[in-house]
């Protein structure tokens, strides 16, 4: 069955000078559809291909199935690829593109038949089994490159931005068609995206990569709830930052962080010192606003600045007594809105907030997407 080990695996280029996949180990279960995501450039194809064979790595041992597979190639390994670009053979029809991998394994007529019809079936493109690809949308061929890399009986998918061409409303609906043939074919899927839209709604568990490195693997929820990285924190879902220090340090789970000019919050959580430089991330959608000046705990006074009605919800633009910016998401519903120029008060909840070393070379650097 194919789970697949990645242990230890580094893969540079340049004669060493970029280090596209840094000492990287990754265990995707059977079954599971596993999103590697991360800003360009931070290793994930190379990582995709390091899986399928067609790159070797430097160091480390990859595993599929419980079997090194480090001297093993791509066609051995019993995987199917699909690209972003529709890497399908232009002057061959549907058919037989979809049937070219049972043909070259040489099945026999019947059998290559039987799962051509599949497949197309699956992908609802059997009655387009005669047109050429540039007949095709982009859609369409895609789901023609996913029956072409099943045909030949792959139970391990990698997927490198399958979406990632397409149109917006196309690309959602292929979302969910994706995970749903992943999952009825209790295949192994290992899908490469920069979106973490599409990550968080297609997979069961997801690795945050930033410049050849994993930060964090969890499950959606996890990754938005409770991030162990301050990047993981920017790139999931949005968040404020926000600097200080920590001024206090009480019994049990709680202490104070200072932000600038000396605006106190309580904060859950353990494992800082007085002292210590910090930064807090605290999602627009977990802050509260109030009219006017409430004093109340983890309240802080500001002005709204500006005002964006967004449908579902609005985003308020807001300048904090101490001069820091933040913004605040609140679901139109609720019925409390706010105008430019108006005074607010902005609650912080304490288990809301979470709590980072500030990075060595400066928040700016530290969230980049370069
Ligand atoms: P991603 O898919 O996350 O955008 P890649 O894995 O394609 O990132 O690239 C990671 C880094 O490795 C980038 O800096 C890229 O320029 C570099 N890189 C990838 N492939 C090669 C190659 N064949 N030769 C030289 N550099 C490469
Ligand atoms: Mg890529």
């Amino acid at each position: 069955m194919p789970e697949v080990k990645v242990m230890n695996v580094t893969k540079a280029f340049a004669k060493g000078k970029i280090v596209a996949v840094d000492n990287v180990s990754l265990h995707i279960r059977d079954k599971e559809y596993f999103s590697l995501l991360g800003p360009s450039g931070c290793g994930k194809t190379t990582l995709l291909r390091l899986i399928a064979g067609l790159i070797q790595p430097d160091e480390g041992e990859i595993y599929i199935g419980g079997r090194l597979v480090n001297d093993v190639p791509p066609e051995d390994r019993g995987i199917g690829f699909v690209f972003q670009t529709y890497a399908l053979f232009p002057h061959m029809d549907v058919w037989d593109n979809v049937t070219y991998g049972p043909r070259v394994k040489a099945w026999e007529e019947d059998k290559s038949t039987r799962i051509g019809r599949e497949m197309l079936e699956m992908v609802r493109l059997y009655e387009r089994a005669d047109a050429v690809p540039h007949e095709l949308s982009g859609g369409m061929m895609q789901r023609v490159a996913l029956a072409r890399a099943l045909a030949a009986g792959a139970k391990l998918l990698l997927l490198d931005e399958p979406l990632g061409a397409l149109d917006a409303k196309i690309r959602l609906t292929l979302r969910y068609d994706l995970r749903k043939l992943v999952k009825d074919l209790e295949l192994t899927a290992i899908h490469v995206t920069h979106d973490q839209a599409e990550a968080t709604a297609i997979s069961d568990r997801i690795a945050v990569m930033r410049k050849g490195r994993v930060l964090q693997v969890g499950n959606p929820q996890e990754l938005y709830m409770n991030p162990k990285h301050i990047f993981v924190a920017h790139f999931i879902g949005e968040s404020n930052f926000l600097e200080g220090y920590v001024s206090e340090v009480r019994e049990k789970k709680e202490f104070v962080v200072e932000l600038r000019q000396g605006l106190p919050l309580q904060v859950l959580g353990k494992g800082h010192k007085t002292g210590e430089k910090v930064a807090i991330a605290v999602r627009p959608e977990a802050l509260e606003i109030k009219k006017g000046k409430v004093r109340k705990p983890n309240s802080l006074f500001g002005e709204v600045e500006g005002v964006q009605f967004e449908g579902t919800d609005i985003r308020y633009e807001i300048k904090l007594e101490n001069g820091d910016h933040i913004v605040v998401v609140r679901p139109s519903l609720l019925m409390e809105w706010f105008s430019a120029g108006e005074k607010v008060t902005v609650g912080f909840p304490a288990e809301k907030i979470f709590v980072f070393p500030y990075p060595l070379k400066g928040l700016r650097e530290e969230l980049a997407l370069e």
